[in-house]
């Protein structure tokens, strides 16, 4: 066994728990994978004390209703690639939650709770999210998303590639703290550029009301 294959086990406490969701981008095309989520997690990974994050399936959020705050043990594997992941670590297993936590007594945002099923994320849509504010206000927030994302440049050789990360809000459109940030470019064969322009949010989230 590898050692990017070997099990490692980690333990901590919950500090967030947020969508695991991969974006692919093809010029004016996206596409979307509903993987499952991502627990972040200050604890310890294979005995070093440190904050971490690890991307767990749909089954195991039915199961164990994953939230901030509890404390979560169990067994994985480094991400053999981090640019298709936001996670450390991946292919999970012997999850045990250790205390389920008391939840947050602020006032939202940000939203703490037990994330929804991947299906509400689909069908809410999202809005972009500056970076600088999901990493300042959002990155503990239910509704907060970090994809990786994957870019085919030209559509004739998909093997030209490209990576980035980018954030995004899937929470009520009234949310104080939300900022859009810079719209998104997408390169494209020949040296072109496509820009994401703010409509496309809008029409995305067209069917919630400014509080939903
Ligand atoms: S902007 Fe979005 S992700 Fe950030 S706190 Fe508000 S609802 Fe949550």
């Amino acid at each position: 066994m590898s050692r990017g294959e070997e099990k490692l086990s980690w333990e901590g406490e919950i500090l967030s728990v947020q969508p695991r969701i991969r974006l692919l981008r093809s010029f004016d095309e996206r596409s979307h994978s509903y993987l499952g989520y991502v627990l972040r997690i200050r604890g310890s990974l294979a005995g070093e004390n440190r904050e971490f994050a690890v991307a767990v399936g749909k089954g195991a959020h039915e199961k164990h209703r994953f939230r901030a705050g509890g404390t979560v043990s169990g067994m994985g594997v480094l991400v053999g690639d981090p640019r298709r992941e936001t996670a450390d670590l991946y292919r999970v297993s012997r999850v045990r939650m250790l205390s389920r936590g008391v939840g947050s007594d602020g006032t939202p945002p940000p939203y703490a709770g037990i994330p929804p099923a991947l299906e509400e994320y689909r069908e809410r849509g999202h809005r972009r999210l500056a970076t600088i504010t999901y990493r300042s206000k959002c990155s503990t927030c239910l509704w907060g998303c970090e994809m990786a994302v994957e870019i085919i440049v030209d559509h004739w050789n998909p093997t030209n590639k490209r990576y980035r990360k980018e954030t995004f809000c899937y929470g009520p459109k009234n949310c104080p703290f939300y900022r859009a940030g810079p719209t998104r470019k997408v390169p494209g064969r020949r040296g072109m550029t496509w820009e994401e322009e703010d409509w496309i949010d809008g029409e995305e989230t067209a069917h919630r009301g400014l509080d939903e």
